[in-house]
């Protein structure tokens, strides 16, 4: 069920960042030394972007990057963005520093078509507070004018939640950036609340099935059955269906006999730095 789900897209949350150098803890005092510090982080350019593969199953192609945002902390260290997005959405810093990354994605995946790579398009992250900011559109706008990027080879990542919070300002929102051309995916699906009903009207394109589903498909018969029928509701829905946190052959052989779309993860390459990206996708 979806407490289940969620609380296990927790763990692996945890998991996920054990090689990180060790985090703020969550005191109250931690907390405000982490906002004092994420206030001035952006200023010293302590934000960079990591990009992760996203390949077709069926080709075997790299067909699209995640922008994965790191806080190279002075002292503590590579930061994990579980540990400041929040924060960072509860003071509202999410704002500068979302837009820092979006031109900062623009600017990159521009950079990589500029060297003569094969055009690939770049998945941002969007947090719930910037999506309810009103001029959303002109920001994104903004980052693709001042990249030269053109609307196709961005996609914006947004979660079930964040569309239910306000549902009709959202999909309001999802249909002015459509008409931009910018396409938009549904981060870590399955674990939200959306109604299949809802589903129906947003305009993404993308469904991404939340690594939690993934973890055991090997051998879970839940997981099988869950990941399974998300991605026969993508393909009803005319919706490409990509699975996150791909780590093991048994994984994608399951992917590939049910015909998912598209896979993420470590199976293939764990997130990089632009240089080493390039360099993959140079390889082809
Ligand atoms: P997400 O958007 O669902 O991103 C996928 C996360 O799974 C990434 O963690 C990625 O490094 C990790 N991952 C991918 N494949 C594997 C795998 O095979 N094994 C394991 N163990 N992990 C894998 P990351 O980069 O630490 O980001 C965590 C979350 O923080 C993201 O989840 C997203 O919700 C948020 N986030 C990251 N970057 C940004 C950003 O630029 N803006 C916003 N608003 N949120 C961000
Ligand atoms: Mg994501
Ligand atoms: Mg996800
Ligand atoms: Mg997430």
């Amino acid at each position: 069920n979806a407490d289940a789900a969620k609380s296990r897209a927790k763990e692996f949350g945890r998991d996920n960042f054990q090689f990180y150098a060790p985090e703020f803890n969550s005191s109250a005092h931690e907390k405000f030394l982490l906002q004092g510090e994420l206030r001035n982080a952006l200023a010293r350019s302590e934000f960079a972007l990591l990009y992760q593969p996203q390949v077709d199953l069926r080709s075997g192609q790299i067909v699209a990057v995640e922008a994965l945002v790191r806080w190279n902390h002075p002292a503590r260290g590579l930061v994990s963005p579980m540990t400041f997005i929040p924060t960072a959405e509860e003071t509202g810093l999410i704002v500068p520093i979302g837009d820092w990354i979006l031109h900062e994605a623009c600017r990159q995946n521009k950079a990589w078509q500029r060297a003569g790579l094969p055009p690939v398009t770049v998945c941002v992250n969007v947090s719930a507070r910037q999506f309810r900011e009103k001029n959303l559109i002109d920001r994104v706008v903004n980052a693709l004018k001042e990249s030269g990027l053109e609307a196709r080879y961005l996609e914006l990542e947004v979660t079930e939640s964040l569309i239910m919070q306000d549902f009709e300002l959202a999909v309001a929102t999802m249909n002015g950036l459509q008409g931009l051309g910018v396409q938009i995916s549904i981060d870590d699906f399955g674990t939200g609340y959306s109604s299949l009903s809802a589903l129906k009207t947003f305009p993404v394109q993308r469904l991404k099935i939340d690594k939690s589903f993934i973890d055991d498909l090997a051998t879970d018969e839940n997981d099988q059955a869950v990941t399974s029928a998300v991605i026969s509701l993508g393909q009803k829905l005319n919706l490409r269906v990509l699975a996150e946190g791909v780590e093991t052959d048994d994984q994608v052989a399951f992917l590939r006999k049910n015909n998912c779309d598209e896979m993420q993860g470590n199976y293939f390459s764990k997130p990089l730095s632009a240089g080493d990206l390039g360099k993959l996708i140079a390889k082809g």
